[in-house]
């Protein structure tokens, strides 16, 4: 069954809503970048029987200057909740960084090759594999109460999906997999599905030079 998109809906909130994974969508649509798809395109979606309202977002990718409005879960999820996922790794690339054809959805964290990367939360694992996508081999974790968070690059993953998780625990190891040329962590932290600036949510980012 075909889904049409509609403004707003992305391909992460479409594949949640019809229970697929996005990894089987982006491969029987031959896409590459989950971000780039359009209002009309047609998606199949592998053993759809119905076609299902996937609600929108109203904003595309938030800019660097406008932090996510505060509510409920920002208090639940504040300042030092989250660990740093690649440990003592500096930032190569910030929040909203303007790329070539889109803003920076995430933050670049240099490692070392191998070097374990770890939930920054606890949370249940709904994605971990490769991609052929810029994202490579990623692991996405649901924390609950909107929040998900993203790693992308990794040279291996170390969990399942369906996996728990706890804070600290080392669930991939640092690659270049997808659109990387240097071994480094792409993190995202995405609230009700649209990516934030990570940086708030830890406690200390003193060590890590911009
Ligand atoms: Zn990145």
């Amino acid at each position: 069954m075909f889904h049409r998109v509609l403004p707003g809906q992305t391909l992460w909130r479409i594949a949640k809503v019809y229970r697929v994974p996005l990894d089987e969508i982006l491969r029987v649509n031959g896409i590459a970048d989950p971000e780039r798809i359009e209002a009309g395109q047609q998606i199949f979606i592998p053993g759809a029987g119905r076609l299902l309202e996937v609600p929108p977002y109203p904003a595309p990718l938030p800019d660097v200057a406008a932090p996510a409005p505060p509510g409920p879960e920002i208090a639940e999820r504040s300042a030092g909740d989250f660990e740093w996922p690649v440990a003592g790794g500096e930032i190569l690339s910030r929040f909203g960084a303007r790329r070539r054809t889109h803003r920076h959805a995430g933050i670049d964290i240099r490692g070392r090759p191998g070097q374990e990367v770890v939930a920054a939360q606890d949370g249940v694992v709904t994605f971990s594999g490769s991609t052929r996508t810029a994202y490579g081999k990623l692991v996405i974790l649901d924390h609950g109460t909107g929040f998900e968070s993203l790693y992308a690059h990794n040279r291996e993953t170390l969990v399942a999906a369906g996996d728990t998780v706890k804070r600290g625990q080392p669930i991939a190891r640092v690659g270049r997999t997808g659109n990387a040329t240097t071994p480094h962590a792409h993190f995202e932290i995405r609230r009700g599905g649209v990516p934030v600036d990570p940086l708030p949510y830890f406690l200390s980012v003193a060590e890590v030079r911009p």
